[in-house]
């Protein structure tokens, strides 16, 4: 076993902190933000709008996470002919700032609603290739929550109402921004990432008592031979174990019961799934293996259910697969079929646990779903399908989405702006569209609806 390396035990300096930069036009409400970031006034609030300042880092840190907050001084679009205004100055350092960093945070004013100057900001990060997220400010109270809808047109997705000044939804924001932070630091000055790596993707083994979880668990560990560390997970007698593989780091989700022996007694079943809900949680993936000697029971129906619910995508393992004979198998293939369609077309590898046999498949599986996970489909692409979608299929009663956008990657989710109600079939039709012309495959996709006045 190697020696724990946290990652967290890289002195600190040694790798670049995720750099997160601030940008939008003056008075919108930057340096309120950046202060309530920081937690403290660091970040000057200027009296006027449009007084100019140096460019800024300034450390940060949320939710145990390190960033660095560049401020980038009310940054404006450059006006062509005019670069030796002071203005062009500020623009052109904090469009450096801008284009470095990891995440941009554009923030806009919920009171003034979009400017030519948003406009041009705007159009600027919409060529950018790393992610940006529009914070509309100054909204300081509920009511005024409906006002960020309008700031859904500067294509830039989902917009986070805040109120820079009260702190309200900055937490929501933070947590945006630290999920759209790199997982690992690309930028590792000497070059020797793989100390500073971080866990790529998390994974829950889930399934009945006895169904083949710990085996499983263990030939995985064995296989992937440096088990880089051990982690206390959320709750008191939860266990994550992190593992190398050629995926980069993965981390096992409450590996508590796969380590020593669970103990079987009359809960254990009930207890398991409460188990396997909340490791489930806190997971990217999770691995469902069914005893193929059993079936698909029930139970695994049911546990099946809430993951999807939870919109997590399962990999199904059918374990034990060596103690089946030729009926058997075409049994427990069409109990798949008939107890699991709702997961689509959700990879089901045949494995045995104990011997190995069909392993192999696994992590390159894996690797596929982390992909289609974790694709963002730009904006104007997602409109594009849904006005084909609907010139070849049009909602009935007139309803018609008017605008869409994904606001999530993890796991896709799109938001529909709508005239009236859509009817849930209407709904499926869209999700299977969406699927189709995005080849997301297995992975759930969830879409919200939500009303607007028709335009
Ligand atoms: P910057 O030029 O974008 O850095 O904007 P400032 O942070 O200097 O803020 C401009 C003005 O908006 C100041 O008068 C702030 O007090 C005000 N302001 C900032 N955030 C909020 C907010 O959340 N609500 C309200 N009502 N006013 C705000
Ligand atoms: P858990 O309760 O889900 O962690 O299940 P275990 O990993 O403890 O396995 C339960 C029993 O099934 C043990 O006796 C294992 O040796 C056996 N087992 C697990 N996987 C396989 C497999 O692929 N083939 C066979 N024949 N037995 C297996």
């Amino acid at each position: 076993m190697a020696s724990p390396r946290l990652p967290d035990a890289v002195p600190p300096g040694s790798r670049s902190l995720p750099t997160v930069a601030v940008v939008g036009r003056p008075n919108v409400g930057k340096s309120t933000l950046m202060n309530r970031i920081l937690g403290r006034r660091e970040a000057v609030v200027a009296e006027q709008p449009g007084v100019t300042r140096d460019r800024k880092e300034m450390p940060a840190s949320w939710q145990g996470r390190e960033f660095t907050v560049v401020d980038t001084g009310g940054w404006l679009p450059r006006s062509a002919g005019d670069d030796s205004s002071m203005e062009a100055k500020v623009s052109a350092q904090s469009e450096k700032s801008m284009t470095e960093a990891d995440v941009v945070v554009m923030v806009a004013d919920s009171q003034t609603g979009i400017t030519g100057d948003d406009e041009g900001v705007a159009g600027r990060l919409r060529g950018r290739a790393g992610p940006v997220l529009v914070a509309v400010n100054k909204v300081d109270d509920e009511k005024h929550e409906s006002l960020i809808w309008e700031f859904i047109r500067l294509g830039l997705g989902d917009p986070f109402p805040v109120s820079a000044l009260h702190g309200r939804g900055v937490g929501d924001l933070l947590d945006a921004v630290l999920a759209s932070l790199p997982q690992d630091s690309p930028r590792a000055p000497d070059g020797r990432g793989a100390d500073e790596e971080s866990v790529t993707v998390s994974v829950a083994v889930v399934g009945r008592p006895n169904a083949g979880k710990s085996t499983l668990f263990n030939r995985l560990i064995g296989e992937n031979r440096s088990v880089v560390h051990d982690q206390p997970g959320t709750t008191r007698d939860a266990i994550d174990t992190v593992v190398r593989t050629e995926l980069g780091l993965v981390r096992f989700v409450d590996t508590a019961g796969m380590r020593r022996r669970a103990r079987i007694d009359q809960a254990a079943e009930y207890y398991s799934l409460l188990r396997a809900l909340a490791a489930v949680d806190r997971s990217d993936i999770a691995l469902l293996v069914v005893d193929a000697t059993v079936g698909v029971t029930h139970q695994d129906q049911r546990l099946a259910e809430r993951i999807d619910a939870a919109g997590c995508p399962i990999v199904v393992l059918l374990n034990k697969w060596d103690l089946l004979d030729a009926e058997a198998k075409a049994a427990v293939s069409a109990d798949v079929g008939r107890r699991l369609h709702f997961l689509g077309d959700a990879a089901v590898l045949r494995i045995s646990a104990l011997s190995g046999k069909g392993l192999s498949r696994l992590l390159p599986e894996l690797r596929g779903v982390i992909a289609e996970y974790r694709r963002r489909i730009p904006t104007q692409a997602v409109n594009r399908v849904l006005r084909d979608a609907q010139a070849a299929h049009p909602a009935p009663d007139g309803a018609r989405v008017l605008y869409a956008t994904q606001g999530a990657a993890d796991p896709p989710t799109f938001t529909l702006f709508a005239n009236r109600t859509l009817p849930r079939t209407y709904l499926r039709y869209l999700e299977r569209r969406f699927r189709e012309a995005f080849d997301l495959g297995s992975v759930p996709i969830k879409l919200r609806v939500r009303r607007r006045s028709g335009e």
